[in-house]
Formats: C-alpha cells, structure tokens, sequence
C-alpha cells in the first residue's frame, strides 16, 4: 500500500480560509475521517487484505502552513483553538489531520483548565479574531487522569496516595464533577441493559465524555464572559477502538457537539452517554472499556 505525498508547483493552490464555525467543524471532522481512513487502510492491510489504490495526498508548503519560499515566518492564524489531554496517545494535530499554524492546542492533563491555560485561550481570542471560528474541547477514552478521579470518587481512601500535592489535586479535584455526575447518569439508566462491564470502567468511560462536556460548558460561558470575539465552542471525544473523535460511546461517524449551555442540558447529555455505553454490543463494549491506564 502506498501513500504519496505530491507536491506540483504549477498547480493551483486551494484557498486556506475557513469562513465560520460550521466550515470550521466540518475541516476537523472531514480530518478525522482522513486519519481514520489511512489507518484502518494501513490495517487491513496488515491482517492481510490486498493493497488498495495509492492514496495520493497533494501537498504545497503552503496547504502545509510553511511559506512557499524559504525565509519568512508565517503569521499565525489558527482556525480553531483545541483544549486537550496531555496523553502522548492523543496528539492533536493527527488526529485532526491538520497541517503548521491550523490549530491553536492547549494540551493538559485530563483536559481541565486552570488559569494559564484560560489566560492562553484569552491570548488567542484576542489575538485572532480574524482566523479562530472555534473552540473545541478533545477528551479521550482511557484518560489516566479521568480514571484517578473516578476512582478517588469511588474509594475515596485512595485520594491520598494519588493527590499528593497540590497540582495534581487541582486536576483530581476539578475532575469530580465529571465522576460525579457520570455516576448520577448511570444510575439513571442503570436498567437500560445488561452489561458485563465493572462498575470502574463504566464510571470511567461514561466520564471521559461528561468531563468534556463540563469543560465545553465552562469554556463557553468564559469566553462569552471575555468579550467581543465568542466563537462556537464544540467537544468530542476520541476513542483508541474505533481511531475516531466522536460525541458519543459507539458512535460510527466522527462529530463533535456544541458545548451545553446549562446544567440541564449536561444532564440530558451524561445520560445519553450512559444509555450509549450500556447499549453497545458486548464485544465492542468491553473492547473499548478495557481498561488500560493509571495515574
Ligand atoms: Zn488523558
């Protein structure tokens, strides 16, 4: 299977702008397929399928954010600001599938926002009302940060073996909202099915997602609060499984969702989390629940 990087200087070069926040939404999840697309090719590959049609990606300094000639430094002019997870698993770029001077990216563990990373998004807003359409927030599934939070709120006795000084206590502490309310979202929908799943890994995945949301939530009235230039501030989550950034457990398309305006909108939201997770097919559940990360 080949994959060809093509660069034709005598051809026309698309224009790079994108116009609004749809526009803005539709470049990331049109990158995540791409991504999405290149491994799965990649693996089937390798489990032995015959080699698909080169994929031939055409390239230019310029669709790759570099200037054209050497020398110059580009004006920055991301079109959206990412707030994500530190996990080396997860980088931000790729899975978007977006080149040099796309993305503005915060990255911190369990992606929480303290006051350096809201200072950096202020920075950004103010600097680029022009390019930035969007603020998303990135969660993934499997979050070591998200997982010792969970557990924290489960068996309270471990907080002080994990929270031992206070850094990581600010991440465990501004996590329990999510465990929180993950866990209030099961039991809801606690008879939606059967699972075979243990309570730590259905806390945790429900988590990941209702952690997103909550900081989509937070994110959006801080930016609404900071003044003129308020873009759409969306979330998402991705998943190891199936390679996508998806709004909900077993999704079969990539997408992100409008942060939620209110408690109880993030309330209807963490129960369809839960009714996703609790209706997956068995296989696909444990696969993508199974638990591979500690703080
Ligand atoms: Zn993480």
């Amino acid at each position: 299977m080949d994959v060809i990087y093509r660069y034709d200087p005598y051809a026309p070069i698309e224009a790079r702008g994108v116009p609004n926040a749809a526009a803005a939404k539709q470049r990331l999840i049109e990158g995540n397929e791409r991504f999405v697309d290149l491994v799965s090719r990649m693996q089937q590959r390798t489990l032995g399928e015959s080699a698909s049609e080169p994929i031939v990606v055409p390239v230019s300094p310029l669709t790759m954010g570099l200037p054209l000639f050497p020398g110059g430094t580009p004006t920055q002019a991301p079109f959206a600001a990412v707030v994500g997870c530190a996990d080396a698993r997860v980088p931000t770029e790729s899975v978007f599938d977006q080149a040099f001077n796309d993305l503005f990216v915060l990255r911190v563990a369990g992606n929480v926002l303290g006051s350096e990373g809201l200072g950096s998004l202020h920075y950004a807003l103010k600097s680029f009302t022009e390019s930035l359409k969007m603020v998303v927030v990135l969660g993934h599934a499997k979050c070591g940060a998200v997982t010792t939070a969970c557990d924290a709120y489960r068996c309270p006795e471990t907080y002080a073996d994990v929270a031992v000084t206070h850094e990581l206590r600010s991440i465990i502490d501004q996590l329990q909202i999510a465990a929180r309310a993950a866990s209030l979202a099961l039991e809801a929908k606690g008879d939606v099915a059967e699972t075979t799943l243990d309570e730590r890994s259905k806390l945790t995945s429900v988590a990941v997602y209702v952690n997103a949301a909550v900081t989509a939530l937070a994110l959006g009235r801080e930016i609404r609060m900071f003044g003129a230039h308020s873009p759409a501030v969306a979330f998402g989550v991705y998943d190891f499984d199936s390679m996508r950034v998806q709004e909900l457990p077993g999704s079969t398309v990539s997408g992100l969702r409008s942060a939620p305006e209110s408690a109880k909108e993030l309330t209807a939201y963490a129960r369809e989390v839960a009714e996703s997770l609790l209706t997956m097919d068995g296989e696909t559940q444990a696969r993508s629940c199974q638990m591979t990360m500690q703080w």
